[in-house]
């Protein structure tokens, strides 16, 4: 009987140790979603918590150090207009990090056919995710990344670190981060106008000549690999929202999210705009203050492409 009531002392005693060390972590809110479907404007509006901390696609902080990859349009500065590692903020995060072996970035195949398949029929799916983030480089990231995520927290005084980087398996590998918490948003949007926004973006930047048809399969294909993740993760940690909803009802969603992760209720911003953020990439359009609406530009484009617009509409549905 006395070991009984050792044992249950025990139990109660490392539930509430565990209880409050969970509390204490810090939490990453990463955003999962395509190019093109409102991830810097969500990332935005969460960066007016005042428990939130919202630092941009950190998956493209090394890249903005060399100054390589995307970023060239605003030279791969800080949103703050100075280079990260001359910027009073990421200059003092970095510090004691940043070194030869840095990197900020899980690398994967994206046309990975086993990966494909996996996320079309759940079979095997966690398997083929996890092998996808086991490489040896990719464990040397998520360390990397734990030690940036840590030094956020610790500079900021923020128990909420957003991360925009939007890359599906990236958001899979940070749960492997020892030090956080992670609780994932997953931003859909309409896949045509995905596509739409896509093909005009890169016909702006002459990038690509990817088709309408071959970009909106492979805007559903990237949308079953989110989905792949969100449904490994599990619905406790994982939230889905619409970037039509969040643009129509910005209020309602935000208070969305902050029930489902625990964060004080705050009133939705009317614009979007950068006030003193220190945030890493995101849509060219952010350094301009714009008010919160839908844009529903690509709706015209369809009414000469019905064939297109049918099929967007049966992949919407899956
Ligand atoms: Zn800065």
């Amino acid at each position: 009987m006395y070991y009984k009531e050792i044992y249950i002392l025990v139990y109660f005693a490392a539930n509430i140790f565990e209880h409050l060390y969970m509390q204490e972590k810090l939490t990453v809110i990463y955003i999962i979603s395509d190019r093109r479907s409102g991830s810097t404007l969500l990332e935005n509006m969460l960066s007016k918590s005042r428990e939130i901390l919202s630092v941009g696609e950190l998956a493209m902080l090394k890249g903005h150090i060399y100054k390589e990859g995307p970023g060239e349009l605003w030279n791969w500065n800080c949103s703050c207009g100075k280079p990260v590692m001359q910027c009073e903020f990421w200059s003092k995060v970095l510090k004691g990090i940043y070194d030869d072996n840095f990197e900020t970035k899980i690398t994967w195949q994206y046309k990975s056919v086993q990966l494909l398949l996996s996320s079309f029929t759940s079979i095997n799916s966690k398997s083929t995710l996890q092998k996808l983030i086991n490489t040896k480089r990719n464990k040397q990231t998520v360390q990397v990344l734990n030690e940036v995520y840590k030094a956020l927290g610790n500079i900021s005084d923020k128990k909420f670190i957003v991360d925009s980087s939007k890359d599906p398996i990236q958001a899979l590998a940070i749960t492997k981060c020892v030090d956080i918490n992670v609780k994932l948003i997953w931003l859909t949007r309409d896949l045509r106008a995905i596509t739409f926004s896509k093909l005009k973006r890169w016909k702006q930047n002459k990038r690509s000549d990817k088709k309408p048809l071959e970009t909106l399969i492979d805007s559903f294909r990237y949308k079953k690999v989110c989905n792949a993740v969100i449904k490994n993760v599990g619905e406790k940690n994982t939230i889905k929202i619409s970037y039509e909803a969040l643009a129509e009802k910005p209020q309602q969603q935000l208070d969305n999210i902050c029930a489902k992760f625990g964060l004080a209720d705050y009133q939705a911003p009317e614009y979007m705009e950068l006030n003193n953020d220190h945030t890493i990439a995101g849509t060219p359009g952010r350094f301009e203050k714009k008010v919160i609406a839908a844009d529903n530009s690509w709706k015209d484009f369809y009414k000469q492409h019905a064939m297109l617009n049918a099929l967007g509409k049966v992949f919407n549905a899956l």
